[in-house]
C-alpha cells in the first residue's frame, strides 16, 4: 500500500524571530480561511479546508520572514487562494509566475478579481507577457504597407489584426478571436527586442508593449509566466528584470516545471526562422533609405538565400533533434554552415556602415553581429561538447535551430535567489518524489542558500482517493519494450472505455504509440451501433478537443505530451485515465544525454538521480488528470508492469496519491460498471475547478 504521508510535513523549521505584529498578521491570515472567516462569508461556494488554511499560514510566515517556502499542495487543496490571499493582504509588492500563458490569463482574469473582491482589498494588478504577445503598431503598419509575404493569407490576417488592435486596450493577441494564435501573420504584427525602436518609435505613446510594462512597474501585484521571468533575467530587457529588484514576494505556481526548463533559459539559440525575420526587417528598412542602399539589400538577399540553403543541406526529413555529433559532417552541410556564418557577418558589416541613419538599422546591425558570433561558436564547437554545455539542433520540415545549452543552471538560479531580499515561494501539486523534496531543492540550488531561512511543506489532497478511485497495473500486459505492448495498451483502453461507455483519456509517451492506439480504438472500439468517438491530439487545438471530449457521448481522447498537464475536466466526462508506459524521457534527448554522461563521469547514478525523479513528476501530473473534485470517481490504469516489478517502481507509485490498487483489469471493469451501470450519455458537464469551490 502507498504509505501514509504526514500532514503537513515540515522538512526544516523556519528561522528568525517574529515581531508580535507579524504573528498577529499571520493569525489574521489563518482567520481568513476559518469556517466563519471572511472567505466563507464572501464566497458562496467556499469550503473550509484545513490544508488550504495551513498553507496560507505557511505562505504568510514566509512573506513575513522573507524566507524560501517550497509548498506541495495536492489537487483540490486550493493552493491558488492559499498563496494569493496572504500576498494580497500583505500589501507587499508581489510577482506571481505561472507555467503557461493560459494559466496566467486564468489567474489574472478569473482568480484575482474574485479574491480581491472577497477580501475587499483594491490591489493594483497587472498582467505582463513576452513582447511577442502584443501587437506592435510600427511593424504591423510598415508590413501592411510593404505587403510582401510568403503566405498569401497573411495580408488578410494583418488587416484583421489591425481592426482588433484599434479597439483593444491591451493589444494582447490572446484576445484576438478572429486570427489564430499560430498564424504566421503574427510575426509581422509583433516585435522582437532586436527590431523594436523604443522611444524613437512614432507609435511609442500608444505602444502596447511599453504600456504593459508601465502598468507592471506601477502595480502592486504582477502576473508573469516562467518563460518571461527567466528569459528576461538573461537579456535584461527591462520587463521582469526591471521589476524584480523592487519585489518583496516572488511566487512560482506550477513550480515543478522549473528544474527541466531552467538550463534552456540560460543558453543561446539561433534559428533559420529568426534569420529570415532579420533579413526581412533589414530589407524593408534599407529600402526606405532609397537607391543608394541597393548593395546592402543585395547582402541581405544573399544572407536570406544562405539561410534557406542551410536547412536544405541538412539531409534529414521531418522533425528531428540531436547533438552536434549527430549532424552530418558531409561537405555540403559543413560548407552551408560556413557560408551562412560568412553571410551573417557581411550583413553585420553592411548594416553597421549605415547604423547611424536609423535606430532600427543600429539594432539590426547588433542582432546580425550576435547571430554571426553564435554561428562562429557553433563552428568552433567540438562534436563531443565541452563538458559544461551541449550543442544541439532541432530541425522541422522548414527550419533549423542551433542551441547551446548549459548542463545545469543551478548556480545561476541559486545566485539570483540568494541576492534577492524577497520571499520566494515555489508551489505545485507535484514537487516531491517518494515524499521527499530533495530532487527539486537540489535542482533549484535551494540546498545551498544560507542567506535566507528555508522551509518545505506538503499538504495532501482532500480527496478520498481510496474510495473515489482505483489504480491498476494490468498483470497480463507485456513489458513496454516487448512485441505486442502497443496492441495490448489499445485493448486495455478499449475494455475500460467500454465499461465506462467512453469517458476515457489515453495518455501516450510517444506520438507513434498515440496514433496506433487511436487507430485500434477507431476500428475496434465500441459496437457497430455505438462506436466510440475517438479524438486525437492534433485534430484540433487543445481547448477545442477538450470541449468536444467533455460534451460528446462515448468520447475517447488519445493524446501525447501536451495533455499530461493542464487538463482539468471535472465530473464524470473523464472517468478513466490510461497511461501507456512510465514516462521516462528518451535517454538520447540531447540535454538529458549530456547530463547523464556527466553524471556517469562523476561516478553518480543518473538513472536514480535524474531519470526516475523526472518520470515520477510527470507520472504524478498524468495521474492527476483523473480526480479533480470530491465528486469524481474513476480508474487510473498504468500499462507498465515495471511499476510493480522493478525496485524503482516503488519510488514512482509512492509518489502518487493513495489510490486503492489492483493488478486485475476485471476488477477495474467491475468498478466502472458500478459507476455506470447502464450505458448512458455523458450527463454531467465538465467545469473548471474554482479554488474556493468544493
Ligand atoms: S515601441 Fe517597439 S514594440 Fe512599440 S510599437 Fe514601436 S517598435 Fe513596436
Amino acid at each position: 500500500m502507498v504509505p501514509e504521508k504526514a500532514l503537513p510535513e515540515i522538512d526544516s523549521p523556519t528561522t528568525g524571530a517574529h515581531a508580535p505584529a507579524t504573528d498577529a498578521w499571520v493569525e489574521a491570515v489563518r482567520d481568513l480561511f476559518a469556517p466563519s472567516g471572511r472567505l466563507a462569508q464572501k464566497l458562496r461556494d467556499f469550503t473550509q479546508r484545513a490544508a488550504q488554511q495551513e498553507m496560507a499560514v505557511a505562505v504568510a510566515h514566509a512573506i513575513a520572514t522573507r524566507a524560501i517556502l517550497v509548498a506541495e499542495a495536492g489537487t483540490g487543496t486550493g493552493k491558488t487562494f492559499a498563496y494569493l490571499a496572504p500576498a494580497l493582504l500583505s500589501g507587499k509588492r508581489t510577482l506571481v509566475s505561472t507555467g503557461t500563458r493560459t494559466l496566467q490569463d486564468q489567474l489574472f482574469h478569473r482568480d484575482l478579481p474574485r479574491l480581491t473582491a472577497a477580501l475587499g482589498v483594491p490591489v493594483k494588478r497587472a498582467l505582463l507577457k513576452g513582447r511577442n504577445n502584443y501587437v506592435c503598431w510600427f511593424h504591423l503598419e510598415r508590413n501592411l504597407e510593404e505587403g510582401r509575404f510568403l503566405e498569401p493569407e497573411t495580408g488578410g490576417w494583418l488587416r484583421e489584426i489591425r481592426r482588433f488592435a484599434r479597439h483593444s486596450q491591451s493589444g494582447d493577441k490572446s484576445e484576438c478571436a478572429t486570427v489564430p494564435e499560430n498564424a504566421p501573420a503574427w510575426s509581422y504584427a509583433t516585435s522582437t527586442r532586436d527590431n523594436c525602436v523604443g522611444s524613437e518609435c512614432p507609435h511609442f505613446d500608444d505602444c502596447f508593449v511599453f504600456r504593459a510594462r508601465r502598468e507592471a512597474l506601477d502595480a502592486e501585484l504582477v502576473v508573469v509566466n516562467h518563460h518571461l521571468f527567466f528569459s528576461d533575467q538573461q537579456i535584461k530587457e527591462e520587463g521582469v528584470a526591471g521589476l524584480l529588484p523592487a519585489c518583496d514576494v516572488v511566487i512560482f505556481d506550477e513550480a515543478h516545471q522549473l528544474p527541466d526548463l531552467l538550463p534552456h533559459y540560460y543558453g543561446e539559440s539561433v534559428s533559420t526562422f529568426e534569420a529570415l525575420r532579420l533579413a526581412h526587417d533589414a530589407r524593408v528598412e534599407l529600402s526606405t533609405l532609397g537607391g543608394d542602399f541597393r548593395d546592402g539589400v543585395a547582402v541581405v538577399d544573399r544572407f536570406e538565400k544562405t539561410t534557406r540553403d542551410v536547412r536544405l543541406a541538412l539531409p534529414l526529413t521531418g522533425t528531428l533533434r540531436g547533438t552536434i555529433a549527430d549532424l552530418p559532417q558531409s561537405a555540403p552541410f559543413v560548407a552551408a554552415l560556413v557560408t551562412w556564418q560568412a553571410a551573417a557577418s557581411a550583413v553585420h558589416q553592411a548594416l553597421a556602415a549605415v547604423a547611424e541613419r536609423t535606430e532600427l538599422l543600429a539594432k539590426l546591425a547588433e542582432k546580425a553581429k550576435r547571430f554571426a558570433r553564435a554561428l562562429d561558436t557553433w563552428q568552433q564547437a567540438a562534436p563531443t561538447g565541452n563538458g559544461e554545455e551541449v550543442f544541439w539542433f532541432d530541425a522541422s520540415a522548414h527550419h533549423l535551430t542551433l542551441n547551446r545549452t548549459p548542463l545545469t543552471a543551478t548556480e545561476a538560479v541559486r545566485d539570483l535567489i540568494a541576492a534577492s531580499p524577497a520571499a520566494w515561494i515555489f508551489t505545485s501539486a507535484t514537487l516531491t518524489v517518494g515524499g521527499r523534496f530533495d530532487h527539486f531543492r537540489h535542482q533549484m540550488g535551494l540546498t545551498r542558500i544560507t542567506e535566507k531561512p528555508s522551509t518545505a511543506a506538503r499538504w495532501e489532497s482532500p480527496f478520498d482517493y481510496r474510495r473515489q478511485a482505483l489504480l491498476i497495473v494490468p498483470d497480463a500486459i507485456p513489458e513496454p519494450n516487448a512485441a505486442g505492448h502497443r496492441e495490448a495498451v489499445a485493448q486495455v483502453a478499449r475494455r475500460l472505455a467500454t465499461a465506462a461507455n467512453g469517458r476515457t483519456l489515453v495518455l501516450c509517451t510517444a506520438l507513434a504509440a498515440m496514433r496506433a492506439v487511436a487507430e485500434t480504438l477507431r476500428t475496434q472500439g465500441g459496437t457497430d451501433d455505438a462506436p466510440f468517438v475517438v479524438l486525437t491530439q492534433g485534430d484540433a487545438p487543445k481547448e477545442t478537443l477538450l470541449a468536444r471530449f467533455t460534451t460528446t457521448p462515448r468520447a475517447v481522447l488519445v493524446a501525447s505530451h501536451s495533455f499530461w498537464e493542464g487538463v482539468d475536466v471535472v465530473g464524470e466526462a473523464l472517468s478513466v485515465v490510461v497511461i501507456d508506459r512510465l514516462p521516462f524521457a528518451p535517454p538520447n534527448e540531447p540535454l538529458l544525454a549530456a547530463q547523464i554522461a556527466r553524471m556517469k563521469r562523476a561516478g553518480s547514478d543518473p538513472f536514480l538521480t535524474i531519470q526516475v525523479p523526472r518520470a515520477a513528476t510527470l507520472l504524478q501530473q498524468g495521474a492527476g488528470r483523473l480526480v479533480r473534485s470530491e465528486r469524481d470517481h474513476g480508474v487510473l490504469c498504468i500499462c507498465d508492469v515495471r511499476l510493480a516489478t522493478r525496485g524503482y517502481g516503488k519510488v514512482l507509485w509512492s509518489s502518487l496519491p493513495p489510490f486503492r490498487r489492483s493488478r486485475s483489469l476485471a476488477v477495474a471493469e467491475n468498478f466502472l460498471r458500478t459507476l455506470f451501470p447502464e450505458p448512458r450519455e455523458t450527463a454531467a458537464p465538465s467545469g473548471v475547478h474554482s479554488d474556493g469551490a468544493p
